[in-house]
């Protein structure tokens, strides 16, 4: 297949069973690696929102950092990272959230977002949307207004999407 005629889905492998039996990997680490694909991918996220005002992109950890940490300098705007529980330095809020197997907790320092802001929630992939609608919490806590939720890949069936639309959101991936 020709360069010209890739997709931004044609960039992105699938590893099998990892990092549990069952689970498709989409390894996303292809289409950053490739200097057209990744500017594909980061002006297809930024393109429904050209227009919208946007004061921060907020990027999930770990791969919503590097996706958003471009998109955020393409819309030069300040970059906020949501991490995992006990990774960032200084004071911040929590929100506890469901997984396959057990809870996790995201942070978000409780300074980073101004009441206001308008924000951007970046992540790689929305699954079962359980870590999206986290960051959406925390946002919203701190007085910020979420503009939309991108993500490279939706996996519709496990309803991720409908999850955050139910939420109010706008939300806009790039492929299945
Ligand atoms: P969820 O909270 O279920 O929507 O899961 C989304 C988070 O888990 C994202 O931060 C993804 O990076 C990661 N994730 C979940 N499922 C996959 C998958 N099949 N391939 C790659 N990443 C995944």
């Amino acid at each position: 297949m020709g360069a010209g005629s890739k997709t931004v889905k044609d960039y992105i492998r699938t590893i099998v069973d990892f990092p549990h039996e069952g689970i498709m990997f989409r390894d996303v680490t292809t289409l950053f690696a490739d200097p057209r694909g990744f500017r594909m991918a980061v002006d297809q996220m930024l393109h429904p929102y050209a227009g919208s005002r946007i004061d921060k992109v907020v990027g999930l950890e770990a791969r919503g950092f590097i996706i958003g940490g471009a998109i955020a300098h393409q819309l030069s705007t300040g970059f906020v990272p949501i991490r995992k529980k006990g990774k960032l330095p200084g004071p911040t809020i929590s929100e506890e959230y469901q997984l396959e197997y057990g809870e996790a907790v995201m942070e978000i320092h409780d300074d980073a977002i101004a009441p206001g802001e308008k924000v951007l929630l970046v992540d790689d992939l929305l699954a079962t949307g359980g870590t999206a609608e986290a960051g959406i919490k925390l946002v919203e806590r701190l007085g910020g207004e979420i503009v939309g939720c991108a993500f490279i890949v939706d996996l519709p069936d496990l309803g991720g999407r409908r999850r955050l639309e139910a939420m109010g959101m706008d939300v806009h991936a790039l492929c299945a």
